[in-house]
C-alpha cells in the first residue's frame, strides 16, 4: 500500500473527528501541559507546576506490591476491593473523622479522578448541570462535561478581612437552576487553599437539602491544614445518614502515591451495587498488587504522611514569607493543600509570564488560566518538595521579579 500524502492524512484525520461525540470532542486541554512542555528537560529547573511532591512512595509501601506480585495475584479481583483494603480504609477514616464508618461504604478505584468520574456519573448527566465553585482545579469542568452535563462556574472571591478565600453560600444559591444536579465541593481546595468552615459546610448542605443536590465531596487534602488541627472540617462531621454525599479520596497525596494510581469512593452502601457495576463498565476493578499496597500504607503510612505534611508546613511558610518580601506578589493565605495562588502586580497575561518565568528564574509554574474562572490574573505554584528547593524557587522567583 503506498504512504498517503500528508492531505489525505489530515483529510481522514478531520473526517474521523467529525464523527466523534461532541462531548468528548469537547473536553479541554489541560492549560498546565503548554508551560510544562516548555520547560520539560531544562537543566535545573525547580518543576513547580503539577500537583505533586517529589518524594518517591516509601519503600515499605512498594515491597507490599512486589510481594503480591510474586504471590501471583495477578487475576482479576473483586469489584468494590479487596475486603482487606476496604477493611484498612474503614479503620482509618473512623479514627481520622472520630465516628464508626462501615468498611461496606468504600469503593476502591483508580485514583481520585475515577472515584470523582464516578461520582459524576451516578449524580449528573446529559441535560444537568453542576456547580463548581471557581477558581477549581480543571478536571471538574472536565469530567462534568464529558458525562454531557454542563458545568456551572460560581465564581469565589478574597474575604479581605481574614486575607482567605471564601465561598459566597447566597451565590452559589443563586446559581441553583431546575437543572442543577450537584455541587462540587473541593475543600481544602486546589489550586486556592480554600478550607471550607464547618459553617460554610453547613451553609452548603443546607442548600443541597433545599434543592435535592448531590454533593461530591473531594476531601483528597483533608490531611494538609495549617491551623494546627489534625485535619479539615468535612461533611462527615455535619451529614445525616440520607444526605446524598458522594466522598473523594486518593492515595496519591498523603502517601506519596500518584503513579499508582489507587484511590476510594466512599457513600452509602445503599448504592453499592450501582458502584460496582460502574466499576464493572469503566474499569472492572484495581489490580490486587496495588491494593495491597493500599493495605500497607493505611496500617503503616501514618509515620510518613505526618512527616510530609510537617515539610509542607515550612514549605509553606518559606514561600510565603519570601514572595510577600518581594511587595510585587499578592495572595490570600492558603489555609489548606499544598498551593500558592497568587498574582504579580501588574501582570495580566499569566500564561505568556509563566512561560517566561521558565527562562527568566529556571521555575516551572502553572498560569492561572487553567483553573477557569476567576484565575486568569493568577498562577498556581505547588510548594510539595524539599524545603531547599522551595527556598531556591522563592530566591529565583524573588531576584526575577525584581529585575
Ligand atoms: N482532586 C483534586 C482536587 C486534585 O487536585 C487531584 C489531583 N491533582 C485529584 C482529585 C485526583 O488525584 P488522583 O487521581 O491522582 O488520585
Amino acid at each position: 500500500m503506498n504512504q498517503p500524502s500528508a492531505e489525505a492524512h489530515a483529510e481522514v484525520g478531520q473526517f474521523l473527528l467529525s464523527a466523534v461525540r461532541p462531548e468528548a470532542a469537547g473536553a479541554p486541554e489541560s492549560g498546565i501541559v503548554e508551560v510544562f512542555n516548555y520547560g520539560r528537560g531544562r537543566q535545573g529547573l525547580i518543576p513547580l507546576w503539577v500537583g505533586e511532591g517529589d518524594m518517591p512512595t516509601p519503600g515499605f509501601i512498594q515491597e507490599a506490591a512486589t510481594r503480591s506480585l510474586a504471590a501471583g495475584e495477578t487475576f482479576y479481583t473483586y469489584q468494590r476491593g479487596l475486603p482487606e483494603l476496604r477493611s484498612a480504609i474503614s479503620t482509618y477514616m473512623s479514627r481520622l473523622y472520630g465516628r464508626p464508618l462501615d468498611a461496606e461504604r468504600f469503593f476502591v478505584t483508580i485514583g481520585g479522578m475515577h472515584a470523582l468520574q464516578m461520582a459524576i456519573r451516578i449524580a449528573a448527566g446529559v441535560g444537568d448541570e453542576a456547580l463548581i465553585p471557581s477558581p477549581a482545579w480543571p478536571n471538574f469542568l472536565g469530567a462534568v462535561g464529558v458525562a454531557g452535563a454542563t458545568p456551572v462556574e460560581v465564581p469565589m472571591a478574597i474575604d479581605p478581612v481574614r486575607n482567605r478565600w471564601s465561598l459566597d453560600v447566597e451565590r452559589l444559591a443563586a446559581a441553583v437552576t431546575p437543572r442543577t444536579k450537584l455541587i462540587i465541593v473541593n475543600s481544602p481546595a486546589n489550586p486556592t487553599g480554600w478550607t471550607a468552615t464547618r459553617e460554610e459546610l453547613e451553609a452548603i448542605l443546607a442548600l443541597a437539602r433545599r434543592h435535592g443536590l448531590w454533593i461530591v465531596a473531594d476531601e483528597i487534602y483533608g490531611r494538609f491544614v495549617f491551623d494546627g488541627a489534625e485535619r479539615a472540617p468535612s461533611f462527615h462531621d455535619i451529614m445525616a445518614e440520607e444526605d446524598r454525599i458522594l466522598f473523594v479520596q486518593t492515595f496519591s497525596k498523603n502517601w506519596a502515591m500518584t503513579g499508582w494510581r489507587i484511590g476510594w469512593l466512599e457513600c452509602h452502601p445503599a448504592l453499592g451495587q450501582v458502584v460496582e457495576n460502574l466499576m464493572q463498565y469503566s474499569c472492572s476493578g484495581v489490580p490486587a498488587f496495588i491494593q495491597r499496597a493500599g493495605v500497607v500504607a493505611l496500617e503503616q503510612g501514618e509515620g510518613f504522611v505526618q512527616h510530609q505534611i510537617e515539610r509542607v508546613r515550612r514549605c509553606r511558610e518559606i514561600i510565603c514569607d519570601a514572595l510577600s518580601g518581594t511587595g510585587k506578589v499578592e495572595f490570600a493565605d492558603p489555609a489548606g493543600a499544598f498551593y500558592l495562588f497568587f498574582s504579580i502586580r501588574g501582570e495580566a497575561d499569566t500564561r505568556r509570564r509563566a512561560l517566561r518565568l521558565v527562562d527568566d528564574a529556571n521555575v516551572g509554574i502553572a498560569p492561572g488560566t487553567a483553573f477557569g474562572a476567576g484565575g486568569e490574573q493568577y498562577f498556581r505554584l505547588c510548594f510539595a518538595r524539599r524545603p531547599e528547593d522551595i527556598q531556591e524557587a522563592a530566591r529565583r522567583l524573588s531576584a526575577a521579579l525584581a529585575g
